[in-house]
């Protein structure tokens, strides 16, 4: 696991489950998780800390067979191997073409209401790329349903109000 958030250390936590050993590699000497977070990760035996470190490469053939792991501060590089690495060290919304046309936070998250409609009459934004709490499969499905249900909802009364005019 690559990272020293909430997320990083929740997962770590999850992956223990499936993993018999879960190494989380952090680039700085202190994690920036909750409290509750870093204490449960910490009292997990199968999770393990390489701190101030930094993953450099990849390798394998067909699949992840080893990383390399560099340490900061000492500049000294370690092969390790692994079946997998999880990255949590944040991410940048692919949303820039959307700037300047819909409301977008800071962090470049799409502002979405409850019935997923942007800043912008008609259009709906849904899954990760929103603004939300909590970014998973299941409620990137669930937005998508209640964008694509809003939407059609929308149109369903534009073709009203357009019917309503021409009558008039
Ligand atoms: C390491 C990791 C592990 C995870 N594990 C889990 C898990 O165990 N369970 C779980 O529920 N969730 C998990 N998640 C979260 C889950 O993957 C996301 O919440 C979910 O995929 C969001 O779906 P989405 O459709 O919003 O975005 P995405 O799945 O990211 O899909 C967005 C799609 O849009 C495409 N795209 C981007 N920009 C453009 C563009 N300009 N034009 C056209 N297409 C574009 C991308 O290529 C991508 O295919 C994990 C995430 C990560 C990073």
């Amino acid at each position: 696991m690559v990272g020293g958030g909430n997320s990083a250390l929740e997962e770590a936590v999850s992956l223990t489950k499936y993993a018999s050993k879960v190494t989380i590699v952090h680039q700085f000497d202190k994690f920036q998780a909750f409290e509750h977070a870093i204490e449960e990760a910490k009292a997990n035996p199968k999770i393990h800390f390489v701190m101030e470190s930094t993953i450099i490469a990849f390798h394998g053939m067909d699949n992840l067979e080893s990383v390399d792991i560099k340490n900061l501060v000492s500049g000294e590089t370690k092969k390790f191997k692994t079946d997998g690495t999880f990255i949590f060290i944040g991410y940048i919304p692919n949303t820039n073409f959307l700037k300047d046309r819909v409301e977008l936070n800071k962090w470049g998250e799409i502002v979405v209401k409850s019935d997923m409609s942007t800043s912008v009459e008609g259009v709906y934004a849904a899954g990760d790329s929103t603004t939300k709490r909590f970014r998973q499969v299941t409620t990137a499905v669930g937005d998508g349903t209640v964008a694509a249900l809003a939407a059609s909802n929308y149109l369903y009364e534009l073709k009203v109000k357009q019917k309503q005019l021409i009558t008039v």
